[in-house]
């Protein structure tokens, strides 16, 4: 038989066809040279993860370079808080940058000389109107726009201008210096673009150096060709950005990287933009960036989410020029494909009810062996402790059953997972009806669950032991908004009335003596409950508290199956 190979399968998609092509024709030296720039203007979420994720990944396969390089350029949104947790997230994701971390702000000196350059050869100008009038002057798509009417002063007066803007002695938006394209272009991001804009801010890394900033459109291309990238990889809305970089690139006589653009990444059932994460964090509607529910990396890291996980998933997806909205369950099949393999399980009681096995004797107590993880033999074994009261899943009982009820009710055999078969013989309640107590006897030639006469037992049920379990906080969600699109609301909705009301639940387990020493950061599967990881934040030694990262099975069949008639 033919051996298979185990070299990971990389898809091929447009633009390694593209870099294909182009290291094929002895392009740049043959170098592949790939960037993430982020503004740091907020956490990075899932599809920011796409973005690395592609970049890295295509430097690494192509033995070439990553840099992670801030966009730092609009100083009124930028905070170092935003700076650090990027660079923590790069970094968790696998996007190794080396020593290559850079700062848009770190060219404003040589992007300003450029800007004098461009002045100089009649190609930028100073312009006095306000953004209201350049607005008014810029046309529609249809229709040309108007010349401004100091597009025409001479290079003397737009070189002491702009000196003079620079120095800091106009107020916030009384000019800007425009390129000087052609106002009637049908392409409106060429309609003489404003390239400096007067900010009397700080800048988190500058200071009060400057009072002039670039716009994005100026520095964005000047950029990656002054890092020598050779495939700005960018998002579809950039695609008629591109004429304009090309002309700024040119007109300088400067290095010209190549720019692909690519559909982002839309996820059903929560928002990608930071502006909308940023409202949600501000107006507490969730605990922080780096809340579990939140799409953000530092979120779905808290969650329990492995880099590996997040990585598989974007591979999974892949890239293309369409726009469509990917499904969350494509990301909880990831990380659940992993878990499965990896995780550790144990036994849980999310909503417990006492069981008294009335025929155990009061005094005795055993040790009996459960597998550790039957997707890995090597995991081994490990002793759960077994007496004569335990905790089942509230869930897992109920007094008059449905047809195919399986798990515990009066009268029928149950297999309590690596223990015994037992048998429902009375319920107790209390004065308001409500189940307080199940009493069970149990069968002690079961023990392990086998049944030694053969005899079929249809259902399994966790349980934990009453001595020895202890009670811990476990969390448990759901989609942090309702719709699939949430921000396709009617006019003058929010977004935010699609939120999901009950996308946390928080309860008080209990937990199989074992994980009593769960680091944080510790992952398991609770048998029939799902994966869970140790909060990192809220754990403390001998009290962890766990989150739940994702069902064991798709949960969002199920409540699509319900919602059919
Ligand atoms: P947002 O739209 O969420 O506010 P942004 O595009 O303003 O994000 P940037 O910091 O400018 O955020 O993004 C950095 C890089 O990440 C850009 O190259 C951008 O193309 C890419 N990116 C942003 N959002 C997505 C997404 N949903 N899918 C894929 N790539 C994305
Ligand atoms: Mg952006």
């Amino acid at each position: 038989m033919e051996k298979k190979t185990e070299q990971p399968t990389v898809k091929t998609n447009f633009i390694r066809e593209i870099i294909d092509s182009d290291l094929a024709a002895g392009k740049n030296a043959r170098r592949v040279h790939t960037r993430f720039p982020p503004e740091p203007n907020g956490y990075l979420h899932i599809g920011h993860a796409k973005s690395i994720c592609l970049n890295s990944g295509l430097a690494r396969g192509y033995k070439g370079k990553f840099n992670l390089r801030f966009d730092d350029t609009n100083p009124s949104k930028e905070e170092q808080e935003y700076v650090d947790s990027i660079i923590e997230d790069v970094k968790w994701l696998g996007g190794d940058f080396e020593d290559r971390l850079f700062y848009a702000s770190d060219y404003f000196d040589k992007m300003h000389a450029w800007a004098v350059e461009l002045i100089k050869k009649g190609k930028a100008y100073v312009c006095d109107l306000n953004p209201e009038e350049v607005r008014a002057h810029r046309g529609a798509p249809n229709e040309p726009g108007k010349d401004s009417p100091f597009r025409n002063r001479t290079v003397e007066e737009n070189l002491d201008l702009f000196a003079r803007m620079t120095k800091g002695e106009f107020p916030d938006g009384a000019k800007t210096l425009r390129a000087k394209i052609d106002m009637a272009h049908p392409n409106l991001n060429m309609r003489d673009p404003v390239m400096y804009r007067i900010m009397h801010a700080s800048h988190h890394r500058q200071g009060d150096k400057w009072c002039v900033y670039p716009t994005y459109d100026w520095a964005h291309g000047i950029e990656d060709s002054t890092e020598g990238i050779t495939h700005s990889i960018c998002t579809l809305e950039f695609e008629d950005h591109r004429p304009l970089y090309d002309w700024f690139l040119e007109q300088l006589g400067i290095y010209h990287p190549r720019q692909i653009e690519f559909a982002r990444l839309n996820l059903g059932n929560t928002v990608l933009s930071k502006r909308k994460l940023l409202e949600l964090v501000k107006e507490k509607h969730v605990d922080g960036w780096d809340d579990p529910r939140m799409p953000t990396i530092s979120g779905f890291r808290r969650r329990g989410y492995t880099p590996s996980s997040i990585r598989a998933f974007c591979e999974e997806i892949g890239v293309s020029k369409f726009n469509s909205v990917i499904d969350i369950r494509v990301l909880e099949n990831a990380i659940r494909n992993e878990l499965n393999k990896t995780a550790p399980r144990a036994m849980a009681v999310l909503k417990p009810l006492k069981v008294v096995l009335t025929n155990y004797p009061e005094d005795k107590s055993e040790e009996l062996d459960a597998v550790n993880n039957p997707e890995d033999p090597s995991a081994g074994t490990r002793k759960v402790p077994f007496s004569r009261e335990l905790y089942i899943e509230n869930d897992d009982f109920m007094e008059i059953p449905p047809r195919k009820f399986f798990r515990m009710t009066p009268g029928q055999e149950v297999r309590l997972r690596y223990a015994y078969i037992v048998k429902c013989e009375k319920v107790v309640k209390d004065a308001s009806g409500k189940t307080t107590e199940v009493h069970c006897s149990y069968d002690p030639a079961t023990r392990g669950g086998d049944t030694p006469d053969g005899r079929k037992i249809k259902g399994t049920i966790h349980w934990v032991p009453a001595r020895h379990a202890f009670p811990a906080q476990v969390r448990l969600y759901d989609a942090l908004f309702t719709k699939r699109e949430p921000e396709d609301v009617e006019e003058g909705r929010d977004y935010k009335e699609n939120m999901n009301p009950a996308s946390r639940e928080i309860v008080n387990a209990l937990l199989e003596p074992g994980l009593k020493t769960a680091p944080a950061g510790y992952r398991a599967q609770f048998e029939r409950l799902g994966y869970f990881f140790a909060d990192p934040k809220d754990s403390k030694p001998g009290v962890p508290v766990f989150n739940r990262t994702v069902t064991l099975k798709d949960s969002w069949a199920k409540a699509e199956k319900k919602q059919q008639p």
